[in-house]
């Protein structure tokens, strides 16, 4: 970052607002903000993440950062009449960090700075209390001590036990003015020992110090590793907010207390927060005393419960949304300390939404703009019953949702062994590694006492859609005695127990499971407009109505049997943009495709090609009209063959045991000598996709002519079939043009034999770099491209995806080379240009060319918006991601340059 030379590193309140989160942080831009508003702020200033990047860039502050601070102290002191630690009547500083995103507790605050031995004289004079100068003096000293200089804060915490001992008293308020000046000289002990220098008298200093140390806590391991949890840029760097001092601890008239403008869980208007007599914010926080709920603050001090609930609407006007605030009162004066957008559930997202659009404070754009598919997707997982009577066990990370319920297992061992027996288990771990996987694909939830939200727990169960709640500390894992204990309750091995991955709940014994009422109304079972539709399905039926009428992308369901492709038109899906044919050869038809696999002669394969013909033709009948008058893209067969034979150590096995016993299967001989014929180093980059129907006469042909019979015998019922035909796996146009000849001839023939006139089109999935490269030539022979986003993320980078999941992405995402998995969410930079290139290149040589893009990505939100702005037409999910996508793509095509943060 380069500095230069007309930059401002200091803004007082007066001069901010809130659209400068990233120079003033949230807190500094919203107390500029509160400021401007003429609410009643206590004066001050900020100092920009500009100066901190410098700092934390050259070890330095910016050279003209000390001036400035100076120009705006001066200012303050003289608003204030008072000057920073003056000796008879001090102004006191808090000097408090504030990021551009919220780090709750991250990084560090410093309050009562100004203080000194002389000035804590004057404080006492202007108080009027003696008791409450020490006491401000010593919560400097100790605060000072731990963040600015380093102490271990035990040493003061230490000393403080002892004074009360010393004097048979239980609580710091029973401490009186004398004995916290004795209190305050062990501290400044204290300090001179450990930090090697005596407590600053010099306010100045005492502020810069404070500064540089506000800066120094962007870089803490805690708040690194925050960031990387929460997806926070790491270069961001935080403001510094220096803001006159309030007190809420100067007696019965004074106190503090917390806000929210509306409920954060249901979104409903009321009077919502807490407030805590006589107290400074940290009390609160420290829970020393109860605080009284919000209400109670009209019977205490009718003039201020007044005045904030007044500010409380006029915020919630001006932001337009939900805030939450804190406050202090100092001897009858309110003082607004912060604000900000509050965080919210995402139930509560929705209805306050469109509660906002009721009030007439936001449109349907800005409201659709306010939610998002990750809060969708949340609400959509079946959840615990909130009726049902709990026994709460702990709480850990809400890695992945869902609500799971099983019988607690110690090792991936027993959980695959009981899942087999038919148990529900959950798998509960100190924490996972790769050995684990065959563990948590059997169980229904994943439970962990160790790590965060890039655990390998955490991110494996999200791959799979599985629950998962991770790092909950509470858990006592004994491995070796295949139980857990929590605060007491020991879980042993077969105990049930309930999992909630939405909230990060662990529940001792059956939590009963309800149906989200989202889902239900997706389903058609519930109606928005029915009299007992609750409100956040009528919220949601709006924001998706409006969704849908400004999106451009359509959404498309992958899907490859008749009940997928019904669930995915109930959800709102356009039509299906990916069947993969292969799911139709498993079960019982896994010995007709040995069959074609086994045979030696033309006359055994087109026999057995004979017998597949009916079946895949019934098959498409059904998609077709169950998908009847929208478009059905069918994928011709992709995977290697060998995915369809027996393992090949199991066959070995098999083939010697009968050998042993003289038994010879000349069936299973065959087979094997198939499966060591098609074994594959990587057979991702085998024999599959259009080298398969190149290599094997008549494979491509017989689904070719199973789609056009299918379709000519919709049209006949008086449906309307719209096939389009799609080769997998193509890398250059030679091998399109083959096939598509070879399609073509067979649509030829079923069209003369039926005397129907079919339109099906052709095209081909962009999957592979080369395929990519050279986009502009193979659509020549392609009337459409599905980007198949998955095998191009594994090309691309060089990785299989079922190889690295589970070994090496954990460390990747901790070391922060992926922010988030490349198979989730697409990697832009270089999976991503290639797809915006060949849309290019696809387009210029023929304009009509449609596009979409069938891999795991048309159903995360972030991807959405990339497709949207690619300018594909069609994104292709699964049927679960469906309103989701539909919802993003909604949000991307009504998303303002100046669109709300949903963070
Ligand atoms: C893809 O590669 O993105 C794709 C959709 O195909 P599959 O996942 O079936 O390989
Ligand atoms: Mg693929």
């Amino acid at each position: 970052m380069s500095e230069n030379k007309d930059q401002k590193f200091v803004y007082d309140f007066t001069e901010g607002n809130k659209e400068l989160k990233d120079l003033l942080g949230g807190k500094g831009a919203n107390l500029a903000e509160m400021t401007n508003l003429g609410l009643p702020v206590p004066p001050g200033f900020t100092i920009t993440t500009e100066a901190c990047k410098v700092y934390l860039e050259s070890g330095d502050e910016p050279a003209e950062l000390r001036d400035e601070v100076s120009a705006h102290l001066d200012a303050l002191e003289q608003k204030m009449g008072k000057k920073l630690g003056q000796a008879d009547n001090p102004l006191l500083v808090s000097v408090r960090s504030g990021a551009k995103f919220s780090m709750p507790g991250m990084m560090d605050t410093v309050l009562n700075i100004g203080l000194s031995d002389e000035s804590v004289a004057g404080l006492a004079q202007q108080a009027g209390d003696e008791r409450f100068a020490w006491d401000s003096y010593r919560r400097l000293i100790q605060m000072f001590g731990k963040t600015v200089l380093g102490v271990d804060g035990e040493l003061f915490e230490d000393a403080l036990e002892e004074a009360k001992a010393a004097k048979k008293v239980t609580v710091d308020t029973d401490l009186d003015a004398a004995d916290l000046k004795k209190l305050v000289k062990q501290f400044k002990k204290i300090v001179k020992a450990e930090a090697g220098r005596d407590f600053p008298q010099d306010p100045r200093e005492q502020m810069d110090l404070a500064i540089c140390s506000v800066f120094e806590s962007w870089n803490t391991d805690r708040a690194k590793l925050y960031r990387r949890q929460e997806r926070i840029p790491g270069d961001l760097g935080t403001a510094v907010n220096i803001c006159s001092m309030v007190f809420g601890n100067l007696g019965p008239d004074s106190g503090t207390g917390v806000a929210f403008t509306r409920d954060p869980a249901s979104g409903h208007q009321g009077v919502y927060g807490d407030y805590l007599q006589n107290a400074q914010g940290e009390d609160v926080v420290a829970g020393i005393r109860n605080t009284v709920p919000l209400a109670d603050l009209e019977s205490i001090d009718k003039k201020s419960y007044d005045q904030l609930m007044q500010i409380m609407e006029t915020l919630e006007n001006h932001y337009k949304d939900l805030c939450d605030i804190e406050f202090t009162i100092e001897r009858g004066q309110l003082w607004m300390l912060q604000t900000r957008v509050g965080k919210r559930t995402a139930g509560a997202a929705f209805r306050i939404a469109t509660q906002l659009v009721d009030q007439g404070l936001i449109d349907e754009a800005e409201a659709l703009q306010r939610v998002n598919g990750a809060q969708l997707a949340q609400l959509m997982f079946p959840r615990f019953d909130e009726k049902a009577k709990t026994e709460l066990l702990g709480r850990g990370i809400a890695a992945s949702p869902g609500a799971a319920v099983g019988k607690a297992v110690f090792d991936s061992y027993t959980a695959v062994k009981w899942s087999r027996s038919g148990e529900k288990v959950i798998l509960i771990r100190r924490e996972t590694n790769p050995d684990d996987l065959d563990g948590m694909i059997a169980a229904e939830g994943i439970l962990t006492s160790r790590g965060g939200k890039t655990s390998h727990a955490a991110v494996v169960a999200r791959g799979m859609g599985k629950t998962c709640v991770c790092g909950a500390e509470e858990l006592e894992v004994d491995t070796k005695r295949r139980r857990m204990t929590v605060n007491g309750t020991v879980i042993e091995e077969g105990d049930v127990v309930s999992v909630d991955g939405s909230t990060g709940r662990v529940y001792k014994g059956e939590v009963p499971v309800v149906p989200s009422p989202v889902v239900e109304y997706f389903e058609g079972r519930m109606h928005a407009g029915a009299d007992d539709a609750d409100e956040l399905v009528q919220a949601v039926h709006r924001i998706m109505a409006y969704a849908d009428r400004v999106r451009r992308l359509r959404v498309r369901a992958n899907a490859d049997n008749a009940e997928d492709a019904l669930r995915a038109r109930r959800f709102g899906a356009q039509g299906i943009g990916l069947c993969r044919t292969e799911h139709m050869f498993l079960g019982e038809r896994r010995e007709m495709v040995e069959k074609l696999i086994l045979a030696d002669t033309d006359d055994e394969r087109e026999e057995a090609l004979r017998a597949l013909l009916p079946q895949q033709k019934q098959d498409f009948v059904e998609l077709f009209e169950a998908m009847d008058g929208l478009p059905v893209t069918v994928r011709l067969l992709d995977p290697p063959l060998h995915e369809f034979l027996p393992d090949i150590t199991e066959l070995s096995v098999r083939v010697a045991l009968a050998e042993a016993r003289k038994d010879h299967n000349e069936n299973d001989l065959r087979l094997l000598q198939a499966v060591h014929r098609l074994h594959e180093q990587n057979p991702m980059l085998g024999l599959r996709g259009v080298r398969l129907g190149l290599v094997i006469p008549g494979l491509f042909t017989m689904q070719v002519r199973a789609i056009a019979e299918a379709a000519a015998q919709r049209i006949e019922a008086k449906g309307d079939p719209r096939a389009e035909i799609m080769i997998p796996l193509v890398g250059t146009v030679q091998e399109l043009e083959i096939v598509r000849e070879e399609a073509e001839q067979v649509i030829a023939e079923v069209r003369q034999r039926t005397g129907i006139d079919l339109k099906l089109a052709l095209g081909t999935m962009i999957e592979l770099p080369r395929a990519a490269l050279t986009a502009g030539q193979i659509a020549e022979a392609a009337e459409f491209f599905s980007f198949g986003t998955n095998d191009l993320t594994q090309t691309v980078w060089g990785f299989s995806r079922d190889d690295v999941e589970a070994s090496f992405f954990t460390a990747y995402l901790e070391k922060g080379i992926f922010g988030v998995s490349p198979f989730e969410t697409i990697d832009k930079d270089g999976v991503g240009s290639l797809v915006r290139s060949a849309v290019e290149a696809g387009r210029a040589t023929r304009p009509d060319l449609k596009l979409g893009v069938c891999g795991e990505h048309g159903g995360d939100p972030e991807s959405v918006h990339f497709f949207h702005e690619v300018g594909l037409d069609y994104v292709s999910c699964s049927p679960f991601r469906i309103p989701v996508a539909r919802l993003e793509a909604g949000r991307a095509a009504a998303a303002r340059t100046t669109g709300s943060d949903s963070r």
